[in-house]
Parts: structure tokens; C-alpha cells; sequence
């Protein structure tokens, strides 16, 4: 048995949201959930998850300015922070790099590659389950 990881989910899409959430959930995960930038920031402050995926597009402060202010703080900076975007663009892709994001995935998210990214940085073995 592995301990239940914390994963907070930032997307200001209520659809989306609610359905990542609950798939993270089924699989065993402690899943929050931050509907915009400035929520998303404290909320890694507040909370410490040991993973955050990040949509970037959003109200208040975009995915990019949340993923650097919350790699800029000491206390959040090693949070591996994994960017959800239907922006596939090569420049987005190396934004989400320059603002500190570790990876990089397209919406709309095929959870199975998803879980790969997330076993890889969390080691939970999140693939296991079929
Ligand atoms: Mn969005």
C-alpha cells in the first residue's frame, strides 16, 4: 500500500474540473482544487500537495504567473508543478518551461498519460491500477 498523495488541481473549467478530480480521486489520490491563479498560489502555500496541475489558462493570474510565483517561494518552489493546456504550441510549451513547470501535457488530458507523468515525479505506482 502506497500513503494517499496530495494532488491540488488548477482549472477554472467546472466540467473539467470536477471530472479530473473525481478520476484522480478514484485512483487514490487526496485531490484540492483551486478555480483561479490567486487561489491556486495560496492554496499550494496553505496546503503543501506533493503535486499540482496547473491549467494556463485562468482567471485573476494565468497558469504561468501562479506555476513562477509559486516557484519563486521557498516553501512551494520543489512542488512539481505539471501544465494542462490545449495551447500545443511549441512557444507555449517553452513559456510553461521558462515559468518553472516540469512537464508538460495537452487538454483534453488522456488520463492514462497523465498518471505516467505523475507515477514518474510521485513514484506511486498511480499506473498500477488498471
Ligand atoms: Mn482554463
Amino acid at each position: 500500500m502506497t500513503l494517499s498523495k496530495s494532488i491540488l488541481v488548477v482549472e477554472d473549467n467546472e466540467e473539467n474540473a470536477d471530472m479530473l478530480c473525481r478520476r484522480l480521486e478514484l485512483r487514490g489520490f487526496h485531490v484540492s482544487l483551486a478555480r483561479d491563479g490567486v487561489q491556486a498560489v495560496a492554496r499550494a502555500r496553505d496546503a503543501l500537495p506533493d503535486l499540482i496541475l496547473m491549467d494556463l489558462s485562468l482567471p485573476e493570474i494565468d497558469g504561468w504567473e501562479a506555476t513562477r510565483r509559486i516557484k519563486y517561494e521557498r516553501t512551494t518552489s520543489s512542488i512539481p508543478v505539471i501544465a494542462l493546456t490545449a495551447h500545443a504550441m511549441v512557444e507555449d510549451r517553452q513559456r510553461a518551461r521558462d515559468a518553472g513547470c516540469n512537464a508538460f501535457e495537452t487538454k483534453p488530458v488522456d488520463l492514462d498519460k497523465l498518471l505516467v507523468v505523475i507515477d514518474r515525479f510521485l513514484g506511486t505506482g498511480a499506473t498500477a491500477v488498471a
